[in-house]
Protein backbone atom coordinates (compact mmCIF):
# COMPACT_ATOMS: atom_id res chain seq x y z
CA UNK A 1 0.00 0.00 0.00
CA UNK A 2 1.02 3.27 -0.80
CA UNK A 3 2.14 5.95 1.67
CA UNK A 4 1.28 9.25 1.13
CA UNK A 5 1.57 11.96 3.22
CA UNK A 6 -1.94 14.19 3.80
CA UNK A 7 -1.88 17.50 3.41
CA UNK A 8 -3.27 19.66 5.79
CA UNK A 9 -4.18 22.90 3.88
CA UNK A 10 -6.05 20.56 1.37
CA UNK A 11 -8.27 18.76 4.86
CA UNK A 12 -7.20 15.45 3.76
CA UNK A 13 -8.30 12.82 6.37
CA UNK A 14 -8.47 9.16 4.67
CA UNK A 15 -11.83 7.38 5.69
CA UNK A 16 -9.72 3.75 6.11
CA UNK A 17 -13.02 2.46 8.23
CA UNK A 18 -14.93 -0.34 5.91
CA UNK A 19 -17.79 -0.86 8.04
CA UNK A 20 -18.07 2.92 7.75
CA UNK A 21 -17.70 2.67 3.88
CA UNK A 22 -20.25 0.07 3.85
CA UNK A 23 -22.84 2.52 5.26
CA UNK A 24 -22.27 5.37 3.34
CA UNK A 25 -22.53 3.14 0.53
CA UNK A 26 -25.76 1.15 2.20
CA UNK A 27 -27.10 5.09 2.43
CA UNK A 28 -27.17 5.90 -0.98
CA UNK A 29 -30.65 6.39 -2.55
CA UNK A 30 -31.86 3.78 -4.94
CA UNK A 31 -32.60 5.72 -8.23
CA UNK A 32 -31.04 5.96 -11.46
CA UNK A 33 -29.04 9.31 -10.66
CA UNK A 34 -25.52 10.22 -11.63
CA UNK A 35 -22.91 10.11 -8.80
CA UNK A 36 -20.50 13.00 -8.00
CA UNK A 37 -17.60 12.67 -5.65
CA UNK A 38 -15.79 15.77 -4.65
CA UNK A 39 -11.82 15.00 -3.28
CA UNK A 40 -11.95 11.32 -4.12
CA UNK A 41 -8.68 11.17 -1.37
CA UNK A 42 -6.51 7.98 -2.45
CA UNK A 43 -9.81 6.46 -3.67
CA UNK A 44 -11.27 4.49 -0.88
CA UNK A 45 -14.84 5.50 -1.71
CA UNK A 46 -14.69 5.91 -4.97
CA UNK A 47 -13.85 2.54 -5.31
CA UNK A 48 -16.36 1.35 -3.59
CA UNK A 49 -19.06 3.93 -5.17
CA UNK A 50 -17.85 2.79 -8.65
CA UNK A 51 -19.13 -0.70 -8.49
CA UNK A 52 -22.62 0.75 -8.11
CA UNK A 53 -22.51 3.79 -9.76
CA UNK A 54 -20.90 5.73 -13.23
CA UNK A 55 -19.37 8.80 -10.98
CA UNK A 56 -17.22 12.40 -11.67
CA UNK A 57 -14.64 12.85 -8.83
CA UNK A 58 -13.49 16.10 -8.76
CA UNK A 59 -9.73 16.24 -6.86
CA UNK A 60 -7.31 19.24 -6.15
CA UNK A 61 -4.38 17.60 -5.52
CA UNK A 62 -1.92 16.96 -8.40
CA UNK A 63 -0.13 13.76 -6.35
CA UNK A 64 -3.82 12.39 -5.35
CA UNK A 65 -4.92 13.14 -9.91
CA UNK A 66 -1.30 10.44 -10.66
CA UNK A 67 -2.33 8.17 -7.86
CA UNK A 68 -6.03 7.70 -8.71
CA UNK A 69 -4.97 7.69 -12.60
CA UNK A 70 -2.94 4.48 -12.28
CA UNK A 71 -5.40 2.50 -9.36
CA UNK A 72 -8.58 3.55 -11.38
CA UNK A 73 -7.12 3.12 -14.96
CA UNK A 74 -9.70 0.24 -15.64
CA UNK A 75 -12.68 2.14 -14.64
CA UNK A 76 -11.85 5.33 -16.70
CA UNK A 77 -10.55 3.55 -20.11
CA UNK A 78 -14.24 1.62 -19.59
CA UNK A 79 -15.90 5.38 -19.17
CA UNK A 80 -17.43 4.58 -15.59
CA UNK A 81 -15.15 6.80 -13.91
CA UNK A 82 -14.15 10.77 -14.95
CA UNK A 83 -11.65 12.22 -12.93
CA UNK A 84 -11.39 16.11 -12.95
CA UNK A 85 -7.86 17.64 -11.62
CA UNK A 86 -9.76 21.16 -10.20
CA UNK A 87 -10.49 23.15 -7.51
CA UNK A 88 -14.62 22.13 -7.27
CA UNK A 89 -15.08 25.67 -6.32
CA UNK A 90 -13.63 27.17 -8.97
CA UNK A 91 -15.37 24.22 -11.98
CA UNK A 92 -18.77 25.63 -10.09
CA UNK A 93 -17.92 29.36 -10.87
CA UNK A 94 -17.44 28.09 -14.32
CA UNK A 95 -19.81 26.19 -14.48
CA UNK A 96 -23.78 26.18 -13.02
CA UNK A 97 -23.23 22.42 -12.85
CA UNK A 98 -21.07 19.71 -12.04
CA UNK A 99 -22.97 17.13 -13.99
CA UNK A 100 -25.40 17.83 -17.03
CA UNK A 101 -28.51 15.54 -16.21
CA UNK A 102 -29.59 14.56 -12.59
CA UNK A 103 -26.63 13.63 -9.92
CA UNK A 104 -26.25 12.54 -5.99
CA UNK A 105 -23.41 14.36 -4.55
CA UNK A 106 -21.82 11.78 -2.62
CA UNK A 107 -18.18 12.81 -0.53
CA UNK A 108 -16.18 12.91 2.43
CA UNK A 109 -15.63 16.56 2.03
CA UNK A 110 -12.73 18.37 2.97
CA UNK A 111 -14.18 20.30 6.22
CA UNK A 112 -12.44 23.67 5.40
CA UNK A 113 -14.58 24.32 2.52
CA UNK A 114 -17.19 21.73 3.59
CA UNK A 115 -20.39 24.61 4.63
CA UNK A 116 -19.29 26.07 0.89
CA UNK A 117 -19.59 22.89 -1.14
CA UNK A 118 -23.65 22.15 0.51
CA UNK A 119 -24.74 25.25 -0.16
CA UNK A 120 -23.28 25.78 -3.66
CA UNK A 121 -25.14 22.03 -4.09
CA UNK A 122 -27.92 23.70 -3.38
CA UNK A 123 -27.81 26.19 -6.26
CA UNK A 124 -26.72 23.43 -8.76
CA UNK A 125 -30.25 22.64 -10.11
CA UNK A 126 -28.79 18.83 -11.01
CA UNK A 127 -27.79 17.92 -7.70
CA UNK A 128 -31.00 15.84 -5.77
CA UNK A 129 -29.38 14.38 -3.03
CA UNK A 130 -26.50 15.63 -0.34
CA UNK A 131 -25.05 12.66 1.41
CA UNK A 132 -21.73 14.15 2.62
CA UNK A 133 -18.91 13.83 5.30
CA UNK A 134 -19.06 17.04 7.40
CA UNK A 135 -17.60 18.06 10.91
CA UNK A 136 -20.40 16.70 13.49
CA UNK A 137 -21.22 20.72 14.28
CA UNK A 138 -21.45 22.01 10.69
CA UNK A 139 -24.14 18.92 10.11
CA UNK A 140 -26.15 20.21 13.25
CA UNK A 141 -26.23 23.66 12.27
CA UNK A 142 -27.87 22.15 8.98
CA UNK A 143 -30.63 20.18 9.98
CA UNK A 144 -30.80 22.32 13.38
CA UNK A 145 -35.34 23.20 14.00
CA UNK A 146 -36.62 26.01 14.78
CA UNK A 147 -35.88 27.22 18.57
CA UNK A 148 -33.17 24.67 18.89
CA UNK A 149 -29.69 26.56 19.85
CA UNK A 150 -27.81 25.71 16.56
CA UNK A 151 -31.00 26.79 14.39
CA UNK A 152 -29.49 29.56 11.74
CA UNK A 153 -29.12 30.53 8.72
CA UNK A 154 -28.16 27.06 7.02
CA UNK A 155 -30.86 25.39 8.92
CA UNK A 156 -33.73 27.82 7.57
CA UNK A 157 -32.41 27.08 3.82
CA UNK A 158 -31.87 23.66 4.51
CA UNK A 159 -35.84 23.56 5.59
CA UNK A 160 -36.86 25.95 2.97
CA UNK A 161 -35.14 23.77 0.19
CA UNK A 162 -35.22 20.60 0.56
CA UNK A 163 -38.22 17.46 1.59
CA UNK A 164 -36.32 15.08 3.84
CA UNK A 165 -32.85 16.08 6.08
CA UNK A 166 -31.02 14.59 8.78
CA UNK A 167 -27.94 13.41 10.26
CA UNK A 168 -27.64 9.72 9.11
CA UNK A 169 -24.89 8.70 11.78
CA UNK A 170 -21.48 9.96 13.48
CA UNK A 171 -17.71 9.05 12.65
CA UNK A 172 -14.75 8.74 15.36
CA UNK A 173 -11.80 10.50 14.39
CA UNK A 174 -9.84 7.02 14.68
CA UNK A 175 -11.86 5.94 11.46
CA UNK A 176 -9.50 8.00 9.69
CA UNK A 177 -5.60 8.50 8.92
CA UNK A 178 -4.52 10.72 9.84
CA UNK A 179 -7.18 11.02 12.55
CA UNK A 180 -8.93 14.55 12.94
CA UNK A 181 -9.55 16.34 15.50
CA UNK A 182 -13.10 16.73 15.82
CA UNK A 183 -16.00 13.81 15.39
CA UNK A 184 -17.67 13.93 12.10
CA UNK A 185 -21.41 12.72 10.70
CA UNK A 186 -23.19 12.04 7.52
CA UNK A 187 -25.29 14.45 6.39
CA UNK A 188 -28.22 13.26 4.18
CA UNK A 189 -30.44 16.12 2.80
CA UNK A 190 -32.77 15.16 -0.20
CA UNK A 191 -33.26 18.73 -1.99
CA UNK A 192 -37.06 19.40 -3.10
CA UNK A 193 -36.05 19.88 -6.98
CA UNK A 194 -38.98 22.54 -7.13
CA UNK A 195 -37.11 25.15 -5.50
CA UNK A 196 -34.38 27.11 -6.33
CA UNK A 197 -31.88 29.24 -3.80
CA UNK A 198 -31.89 32.68 -3.90
CA UNK A 199 -28.83 34.20 -2.86
CA UNK A 200 -30.47 37.17 -2.04
CA UNK A 201 -32.55 35.12 1.02
CA UNK A 202 -29.21 33.61 2.15
CA UNK A 203 -27.67 37.40 2.38
CA UNK A 204 -31.35 38.33 4.59
CA UNK A 205 -30.76 35.60 6.62
CA UNK A 206 -27.00 36.51 7.47
CA UNK A 207 -28.27 40.16 8.66
CA UNK A 208 -30.97 38.60 10.49
CA UNK A 209 -28.45 36.20 12.40
CA UNK A 210 -25.38 38.77 12.67
CA UNK A 211 -25.96 38.74 16.75
CA UNK A 212 -27.76 35.50 17.44
CA UNK A 213 -28.57 35.59 20.73
CA UNK A 214 -30.08 39.46 20.27
CA UNK A 215 -33.41 40.54 19.37
CA UNK A 216 -34.26 39.84 16.14
CA UNK A 217 -35.61 43.36 15.16
CA UNK A 218 -32.31 44.90 16.26
CA UNK A 219 -30.69 42.91 13.87
CA UNK A 220 -33.16 43.58 11.27
CA UNK A 221 -32.06 47.59 11.68
CA UNK A 222 -29.32 46.57 9.15
CA UNK A 223 -31.83 46.27 5.95
CA UNK A 224 -34.92 48.29 6.94
CA UNK A 225 -36.00 51.18 8.79
CA UNK A 226 -37.43 51.05 12.91
CA UNK A 227 -40.57 52.23 11.40
CA UNK A 228 -40.72 49.53 8.28
CA UNK A 229 -39.75 46.91 11.04
CA UNK A 230 -42.89 48.13 13.00
CA UNK A 231 -45.27 47.63 9.95
CA UNK A 232 -43.67 44.07 9.35
CA UNK A 233 -43.98 42.90 12.47
CA UNK A 234 -47.65 43.66 12.82
CA UNK A 235 -48.49 42.61 9.66
CA UNK A 236 -47.22 38.76 10.34
CA UNK A 237 -47.96 39.54 13.70
CA UNK A 238 -44.55 38.41 15.05
CA UNK A 239 -43.54 39.20 18.97
CA UNK A 240 -41.27 42.16 19.44
CA UNK A 241 -39.21 39.70 22.22
CA UNK A 242 -38.41 37.64 19.27
CA UNK A 243 -35.12 36.07 18.86
CA UNK A 244 -33.68 34.89 15.41
CA UNK A 245 -33.23 31.41 16.82
CA UNK A 246 -37.01 31.26 17.40
CA UNK A 247 -38.72 31.97 13.70
CA UNK A 248 -40.17 29.52 11.69
CA UNK A 249 -38.02 29.13 7.85
CA UNK A 250 -41.88 30.12 6.38
CA UNK A 251 -42.33 33.32 8.36
CA UNK A 252 -38.25 34.20 7.68
CA UNK A 253 -39.47 33.61 3.88
CA UNK A 254 -42.74 35.76 4.39
CA UNK A 255 -40.64 38.66 5.70
CA UNK A 256 -38.01 38.69 3.09
CA UNK A 257 -40.54 38.80 0.31
CA UNK A 258 -41.92 41.54 2.12
CA UNK A 259 -38.55 43.18 2.18
CA UNK A 260 -38.31 42.39 -1.14
CA UNK A 261 -41.96 44.09 -2.25
CA UNK A 262 -41.21 46.77 -0.02
CA UNK A 263 -38.00 48.17 -1.61
CA UNK A 264 -39.66 47.87 -4.84
CA UNK A 265 -42.29 50.43 -3.82
N1 LIG B 1 -12.60 10.82 -0.19
C1 LIG B 1 -11.35 10.54 0.48
C2 LIG B 1 -11.59 9.63 1.65
O1 LIG B 1 -12.76 9.49 2.02
O2 LIG B 1 -10.64 9.10 2.19
C3 LIG B 1 -10.63 11.83 0.92
C4 LIG B 1 -11.41 12.79 1.78
S1 LIG B 1 -10.46 14.12 2.41
C5 LIG B 1 -11.40 14.52 3.87
C6 LIG B 1 -10.86 15.51 1.37
C7 LIG B 1 -10.38 15.42 -0.08
O3 LIG B 1 -10.78 16.62 -0.77
C8 LIG B 1 -8.87 15.35 -0.26
O4 LIG B 1 -8.57 14.38 -1.22
C9 LIG B 1 -8.46 16.74 -0.76
O5 LIG B 1 -7.29 16.76 -1.54
C10 LIG B 1 -9.70 17.10 -1.56
N2 LIG B 1 -9.90 18.56 -1.73
C11 LIG B 1 -9.59 19.56 -0.87
N3 LIG B 1 -9.94 20.75 -1.36
C12 LIG B 1 -10.52 20.52 -2.56
C13 LIG B 1 -11.08 21.37 -3.56
N4 LIG B 1 -11.13 22.69 -3.39
N5 LIG B 1 -11.57 20.80 -4.70
C14 LIG B 1 -11.52 19.44 -4.87
N6 LIG B 1 -10.99 18.59 -3.96
C15 LIG B 1 -10.50 19.11 -2.82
Amino acid sequence: MEKVKAKKQYGQNFLKDTTILDKIIQSMPNNNNYVVEIGPGLGDLTKNLVKYKDLTAYEVDTDLISILKSKFAIQIEEGKLKLIHTDVLVAWEKQETLHDGKYDLIANLPYYIATNIVLRAFEDRNCEHIIVMVQKEVAEKFTAKVTDKDYSSLSIITESMSVDSRILFDVPPESFDPPPKIISSILYIKKDMNKSLDRNFNKFLKACFVQPRKKLSKNLTSVLSKENISELYKELNINDNVRPHEVSSSLYSQMHTRVIHGRNK
